[in-house]
């Protein structure tokens, strides 16, 4: 059954949900541990847990704190337990956001605004982030119509600081760095940016969306960590995502800056609408009163002892995979991981990386592939306990299977992925994702094929030219 209008008649309730089970049958098993991002499980007593605080606030909205005082109290407390946890101090202050994403646009937005003010003759503001930075900040920046200067990374894939302070200008409005980046895991040497931000007066946000809800408890645990927290006097803002790490429903990140100067920046407030004198803190106009709940539950049920516990889990089966991984030779992990985020690929110049992806996807692990250099990610949570032997496995299988046949290398989603890394054309490859998204958002709705056709082959190989016989032959090699 498909609807491309309303039925005339309501289907029975019972009918939909057993509609809607169907819709997800070819979904992406993640309750078997089969995914590496998109879902963060701890368990299905939590899961239950997490629905019902939803459920008590599922029709409540955040967009009046004066009419439901109980979501404005969830969230000042999860704001005032994030900043404690990232050690913000008493003047810490902050608001809830629909996930990382609003929370890093917020962050570029507020620091322009405050340059505004504060620093009125900038016209063309600038950022300056690591090359690892999270995708986020180039929305950020397309968005606000702010400059992204972006500075390489050392070969430890951390941010160059030196790099880093040379990029900066009369311009520059913001640092920012990652602790830890999403693509390598790493976290970005805090204290050194920290220095130059407190050098050239510039506010320092690290994002922590990954972290903020893991890190803490890793140096608990006693693993050796850098600083990267507001223990590091520079920084003056973090974000850090409690639907990820912080165990609670989709649609929870809080941003924390260490005091009003600087939140003051973010919030919005139109005094002359017809409908009436309007504030607002974040990016949405209606806020879910379910997710601020949720993530104040999940907060207050897990304790210190429960993200302790968790992170402990965590911990050990990433260093077990990533031992497993190491030990296959012509294999490796990119960098040195902090946490339980990181990327990993062959250095055998027969074994296709991506190649190896594809065997993976095939066995049903729903892998993320990186580019420069080419790479798988993985990003451990405690489904992955139980399955941590077998994702090793079948990583080993994979990786033998295509040194026996490197023409994997050219079939498959294996080469699309390897076109869209290396062809330096980096228009075209825009264009053929528009053209994908158009496909996908226009009015028919497909979801791409992502296997090379035959005649998609042939349209890239004229476009590509040389590049792609010269790609094909790396490839094949
Ligand atoms: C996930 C992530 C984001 C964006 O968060 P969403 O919740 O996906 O919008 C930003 N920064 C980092 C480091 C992340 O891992």
């Amino acid at each position: 059954m498909n609807f491309n209008q309303l039925p005339h008649k309501g289907l029975s309730y019972t009918k939909v949900l057993s509609l809607m089970k169907q819709y997800g049958v070819n979904d992406a098993n993640w309750k078997k541990g089969k995914t590496f991002s998109l879902v963060y499980h701890r368990d299905d007593t939590h899961t239950k847990f997490l629905q019902k605080a939803f459920e008590l606030y599922f029709d409540e909205n955040g967009l009046n704190p004066m009419a439901f005082k109980s979501l404005k109290q969830f969230e000042h407390e999860v704001v005032k337990m994030t900043a404690h946890m990232l050690h913000a101090g008493n003047e810490a202050c902050g608001t809830m956001t629909s996930g990382g994403t609003e929370s890093c646009l917020l962050a570029v937005k507020t620091y322009r605004d405050m340059a505004r003010t504060v620093r009125p003759w900038i016209k063309k503001p600038e950022i300056v982030v690591p090359e690892s930075i999270h995708v986020a900040f180039e929305k950020a920046a397309e968005y606000f119509d702010v400059k992204i200067v972006h500075a390489p990374l050392d070969k430890d894939f951390k941010v160059d600081v030196k790099a880093v302070e040379k990029l900066i200008n009369r311009n520059t409005i913001l640092i920012v760095g990652s602790a830890p980046c999403y693509p390598y895991g790493v976290i970005d040497p805090i204290d050194s940016l920290s220095q130059i931000a407190i050098k050239k007066k510039l506010p320092l946000h690290v994002d922590a969306c990954l972290g903020g809800f893991l890190l803490p408890f890793v140096e608990k645990l006693g693993y050796k960590l850098p600083p990267f927290d507001f223990r590091v006097e520079g920084v003056t803002s973090m974000s850090a995502d409690v639907h990820k790490y912080g165990f609670s429903a989709k649609g929870a990140s809080v941003i924390v800056y260490r005091n009003i100067n600087y939140l003051r920046h973010q919030f919005f407030i139109h005094e002359d609408w017809c409908g009436g004198v309007f504030a607002s803190p974040a990016l949405l106009g209606t806020r879910p009163g379910g997710t601020i709940a949720a993530a104040w539950a999940a907060m207050v049920a897990q304790g210190e002892e429960g993200y302790m516990h968790n992170a402990n889990i965590i911990m050990e089966t990433t260093q077990k995979i990533q031992k497993g991984i190491s030990s296959i030779k012509g294999m490796e992990i990119l960098g040195t991981p902090h946490m339980s985020v990181f990327a990993y690929r062959s250095v055998d110049p027969e074994v296709n990386t991506f190649a190896i992806g594809d065997i993976l996807e095939k066995k049903g692990w729903h892998v993320d592939r990186l580019q420069r250099p080419d790479a798988l990610h993985a990003m451990i949570t405690p489904v992955h306990a139980k399955v941590a032997h077998q994702f090793i496995n079948d990583v080993k299988n994979a990786f033998e299977h295509v040194k026996k046949n490197p023409h994997l290398a050219y079939e498959g989603s294996a080469a699309m992925y390897g076109m869209i890394a290396h062809i330096p054309m980096r228009k075209m490859v825009r264009n053929n994702i528009l053209k994908m998204m158009e496909g996908m958002y226009g009015p028919t709705g497909q979801i791409p094929d992502l296997s090379m056709e035959e005649d998609t082959k042939e349209d890239f190989a004229m476009k590509a030219g040389k590049w792609y016989l010269k790609l094909r032959d790396k490839l094949i090699k």
